[in-house]
């Protein structure tokens, strides 16, 4: 599905932008998440009820010609963000800054925003949620809110993958067949290069690695690798952003003159990762070049004053960097987008 330039449309997709519902996150997993699992069966249509937190769960920006439609593929409450976000801090020290940014100091919700993007004549897809392995705890949404936004899967002409985690490439699957049909696949060729070896297949990720083996492989034939600084069509282009995973990448959205960065994990919370870019997270495979990745493109994004979408950033994952001192902080999309510039 291209989208169309007419001035009207463009408008109704600016509006049509995905509203937040009255769901309360204390639901997720309870009678609420179990009524959207009974929803799901019938889904894939449009109009299904979608009752999870924060449905329907899709929005949609517009950025030059191309359209961007970030969907919520599912959130998972929580302790934290310590000592996943600040593993080398004390409790006490994340709970502090948590607390000045009005937060709770020990509770966290992550969120998982699998992204569409019709540029030209393609519509990618960036990464793919957790699919149905997800589902039991009202996750795996991403097929369900794709169709609620209007786009089935057989119409995803490449599906690029910024790195190998499972809840990145778990909805590549759907049953034992592929989920997205008529797609090409994108991947980093170190991610591609590191999780198929044997240092990854016995290390401590031999789980990851078997998920890949599973998910990934199946397609290697349909599989283009990528280096920093290549382009997956016009207009997108790879960023190397490794730290997080040996060979993660960002992608880089130009259109009509104006920018978006997918920042895949380099910025999971937002305020930890913006305001502490240095405190380590567990989750960061080379802790250092995380860091020093997240301190990189915060800079370049803050300076250059460029969005962003980040995968595990809040509802609707989209926001912009500004400096704050010797670090930065995190502005999320209210209406900033709605304004033409
Ligand atoms: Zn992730």
């Amino acid at each position: 599905m291209t989208a169309s330039n007419d001035v009207s449309r463009r408008h109704a997709l600016l509006l049509a932008a995905g509203g937040v519902s009255a769901g309360t996150l204390a639901v997720a997993g309870g009678a609420s998440a179990q009524e959207g699992t009974a929803a799901m069966t019938q889904a894939g249509t449009v109009g299904a009820a979608d009752t999870f937190p924060l449905a329907p769960g899709w929005r949609r920006f517009q950025l030059g010609e191309a359209t961007v439609t970030v969907i919520l593929d599912g959130i998972r409450p929580g302790e934290g963000p310590f000592p996943t976000f600040g593993e080398d801090q004390t409790q006490e020290a994340v709970g502090t800054l948590m607390a000045e940014n009005g937060l709770p100091k020990d509770r966290f919700v992550n969120f998982f925003h699998p992204t569409l993007i019709e540029i030209g004549d393609q519509l990618l897809l960036v990464d793919t949620g957790m699919g149905e392995a997800g589902r039991a705890n009202g996750m795996g949404l991403l097929r369900q809110r794709m169709a609620a936004a209007g786009h089935a899967p057989e119409d995803v002409d490449v599906v690029v993958l910024t790195h190998l985690h499972g809840d990145h490439i778990n909805g590549l699957m759907e049953g034992d067949a592929p989920a997205f049909p008529n797609a090409r696949y994108v991947v980093g060729a170190e991610e591609m290069a590191f999780w198929t070896s044997d240092e990854a297949k016995s290390g401590p990720r031999a789980d990851n690695a078997k998920a890949v083996e599973a998910k990934v492989v199946p397609f290697q034939d349909k599989t283009t690798l990528l280096a920093d600084g290549d382009e997956v069509v016009p207009g997108v282009t790879a960023r190397a952003a490794f730290g997080h995973t040996p060979g993660m990448l960002a992608f880089e959205v130009v259109s009509g003159g104006k920018r978006l960065f997918l920042m895949a994990d380099t910025f999971s919370q937002f305020v930890v990762s913006f305001q502490r870019p240095q405190w380590q997270v567990r989750f960061d495979q080379d802790k250092v070049a995380a860091a020093e990745t997240r301190a990189r493109f915060a800079a370049m994004l803050a300076d250059e004053g460029v969005p962003i979408v980040g995968y595990h950033l809040p509802f609707p994952a989209m926001g912009y960097v500004q400096r704050d001192g010797d670090a930065f902080r995190f502005v999320p999309e209210t209406y900033q987008s709605l304004i033409e510039s």
